[in-house]
């Protein structure tokens, strides 16, 4: 056998030297595609619109039931070193909850995206957290894209929770329900087997926030380390800050013990990044309108 390796390495490197091409390293597109090192990924919350006047205590368990604040609704843009464009939520855009919700400032989330100069069609992969209309509407806005759901999440919802409407919650939609299942159909749709997966390199999906029957939130390297989009499994900082569950949660208990785990995962508590939290937009540098970088630097603080 040795004989043989021997005998194809010299064979080869005569080859190279007769067509005067030996390459002493590969060039730059074989290392990228080597695989050995984890892409980084540049992060952006896109903001497509507005829910005014919004209670607090319908967004953290407890809070004072007469205050109210805009929130907005959002997606984020996760860009690989690769040149992969990641859409973490996809957001919403037919017309029966723009009107619904009296949206304000509402462009759909295909517009919103294009303020980073991405079209719909560079959108390689869609992660959707949990199946709420305001989340997972939008997939079908970004026709190439493969989505990522969690197993139990798409079961449940295109299922059992129709069996009983004490059992589906407030924001499972049929139309967003078909839509996903047609997904499925024509073979875009992948389904994630639980608990902390890493889907797409950089990119691993944690469960047990119990926002929705099985909803999941995402770790995604950067430069600066792990940065934990949390998505609906915290709507504020202020769940973080005053370490109380999410209003709507199916286990209060579990969801604090999500926001715990999260603070380990991120390089730091201030890089778990809620799902509707105005403060979002003002913590981080804005690099359009109403997009800002989620940018960590390589000590993890942010810039
Ligand atoms: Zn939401």
């Amino acid at each position: 056998m040795s004989r043989q390796i021997s005998y194809f390495t010299r064979t080869s490197l005569y080859a190279a030297l007769a067509l005067g091409c030996f390459v002493t390293h590969p060039p730059a597109a074989v290392r990228a595609q080597s695989g050995t090192a984890t892409p980084a990924y540049d992060i952006y919350a896109v903001r497509f619109g507005v829910l005014p006047q919004f209670p607090l205590s319908g967004l953290v368990a407890g809070a004072d039931k007469e205050q109210k604040l805009d929130i907005p609704v959002m997606v984020w843009v996760v860009k690989g070193s690769d040149g992969r464009i990641v859409l973490v939520d996809s957001g919403f855009y037919r017309e029966k909850f723009v009107t619904r919700w009296k949206v304000q400032h509402f462009s759909t989330p295909a517009a919103a995206v294009a303020r980073l100069g991405i079209q719909p069609d560079q959108v390689s992969d869609i992660i959707i957290t949990h199946m709420h209309w305001d989340h997972a509407d939008g997939q079908d806005l970004f026709p190439k894209a493969t989505v990522w759901i969690q197993k139990d999440e798409y079961e449940y919802y295109t299922g059992d929770a129709w069996q009983d409407a004490n059992r589906r919650g407030g924001g499972a939609d049929p139309d967003v329900m078909l839509a996903l299942v047609k997904r499925n159909f024509a073979g875009q749709l992948r389904l994630v087997h639980g608990d902390n997966q890493t889907i797409i390199p950089g990119l691993t999906c944690y469960t047990g926030g119990r926002h929705t029957y099985a909803s999941q939130y995402v770790g995604v390297n950067t430069v600066g380390g792990t940065v934990v989009l949390a998505s609906d499994n915290v709507y504020l900082f202020q769940n973080l800050d005053a370490h109380r569950p999410i209003a709507q949660t199916l286990d209060a208990a579990a969801n604090l013990q999500a926001q715990d785990r999260m603070r380990t995962l991120a390089a730091r508590t201030g890089l778990v990044i809620p799902g509707h939290d105005p403060a979002v937009f003002t913590r981080f540098r804005a690099v359009a309108d109403g997009v800002v970088q989620i940018a960590p630097d390589r000590a993890g603080t942010a810039r």
